[in-house]
């Protein structure tokens, strides 16, 4: 089993440090991916500090990988030495459920198997990108297309796809009016994914900070959510609210501004509950929703929309000796907007 540098937790309290790891010798079906970039991504910081439950440690974590395939087993017709390839949340799944027969296998009714903090196939725990190597099934690996910038690819992987697959499910397109809460990794790519798809879109922000930004990305429309006229003025007003908050908001100001059959859907995952009063729901005939990442075959459809409309995250290309500093900012809501984990700096 080859032994790879790793950047790991080893406690919920502690800081993230430098280790090793064992990968898998590659199967059959398996390719062997040397990384060259890994997103931060907010679910990373919520696992490692338990925030989600109680985990096994030392835990790698990191779900928006980007590399190039070095090798690939005997029975592998999907990649070959040298592709550039991506692999997000997911790294398997139990394949035989109602829910992967319909290729839907994010919702395996056997659980998938995470990228990291996961039980693998073979009972060992998923150790994830914040590393120099990984292997992965073949059908779990994504295709990053040439037009996409390798260094901002990675945090697609989950951002990208994560946003869009809600985006995508509840059909928006032109005439369609979106707002997007929170503008960190997910919120700025629900921006640019929603304004591509034709979309009037709207930042609701903590404050009007990042407005000029915004702007750029492709929002319309760009208010604080610390202005209580905000709710005042938007009241009745989206069709989807694509809520990528990582902590609790009081859930039921931003369903009072959905307009009639409009759906509010989670994809951030504070630990606490969002309580939801059903009165709430009853005006517009509103629906609360959430949503989680995307199938692979989805994946691949975002990877391509991405790269046809010019789509790229905002990244900051980081060191691995400064993970734990850029764990800070992002808890400080101080990223713009995806820190990217240069790996050939764990080398
Ligand atoms: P992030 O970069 O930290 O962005 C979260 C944004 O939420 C911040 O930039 C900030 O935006 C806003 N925010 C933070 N604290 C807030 C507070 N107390 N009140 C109001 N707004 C606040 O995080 P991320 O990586 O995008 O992830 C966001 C959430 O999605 C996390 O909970 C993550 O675990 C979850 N997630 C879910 C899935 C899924 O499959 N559903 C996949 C990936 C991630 P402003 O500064 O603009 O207000
Ligand atoms: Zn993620
Ligand atoms: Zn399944």
């Amino acid at each position: 089993m080859p032994t790879v540098n790793a950047f790991a937790a080893t406690s919920a309290s502690g800081p993230l440090s430098r280790t090793t790891i064992e990968r898998r010798d590659v199967g059959t079906k398996d390719v062997l991916i040397e990384i060259a970039y890994s997103g931060i991504c907010h679910s990373d910081i919520h696992t490692v500090r338990g925030e989600w439950g109680d985990i096994t440690y030392p835990q790698v974590v990191g779900h928006e990988i980007v590399g190039t395939v070095t090798e690939v087993g005997s029975e592998v017709t999907l990649h070959k030495v040298g592709d550039r390839v991506g692999v997000g949340c997911m790294v398997n799944s139990c394949r035989e459920c109602e829910n992967c027969i319909a290729g839907e296998e994010q919702y395996c009714l056997n659980g998938n198997t995470g990228t990291y903090a996961s039980v693998d196939r073979d009972g060992t725990i998923t150790q994830g990108g914040y590393s120099t190597h990984i292997v992965v099934v073949e059908d779990f690996v994504l295709r990053v297309p040439e037009a996409i910038p390798f260094e901002k690819a990675a945090p697609l992987l989950c951002a990208g796809i994560t946003t869009y697959s809600p985006l995508a499910h509840w059909k928006v397109g032109p005439g369609s009016r979106v707002a997007v809460v929170g503008m960190g990794g997910l919120g700025h790519m629900a921006v640019k994914i929603a304004h591509a798809m034709g979309a009037e879109v709207t930042v609701l922000s903590q404050s009007l900070s990042k407005q000029e930004d915004g702007l750029r990305l492709g929002a319309d429309h760009y208010y604080a959510t610390s202005d209580p006229a905000t709710f005042d003025k938007l009241k009745n007003t989206f069709d989807l609210i694509v809520n990528s908050v990582s902590a609790k908001i009081d859930i039921n100001a931003y369903l009072s501004l959905l307009r009639l059959d409009g759906t509010l859907v989670s994809v951030g995952a504070p630990p606490e509950p969002l309580p939801v009063q059903v009165f709430s729901l009853f005006g517009n005939r509103r629906s609360f929703a959430g949503s989680g990442i995307g199938s692979i075959r989805e994946t691949q459809e975002m990877l391509d929309f991405c790269a046809e409309h010019g789509i790229a995250p905002e990244t900051e290309l980081v060191a691995a000796d400064y993970i734990n500093e850029a764990y800070e900012r992002v808890l400080a809501s101080d990223v713009r907007y995806r820190f990217v984990i240069d790996a050939a700096t764990l080398a």
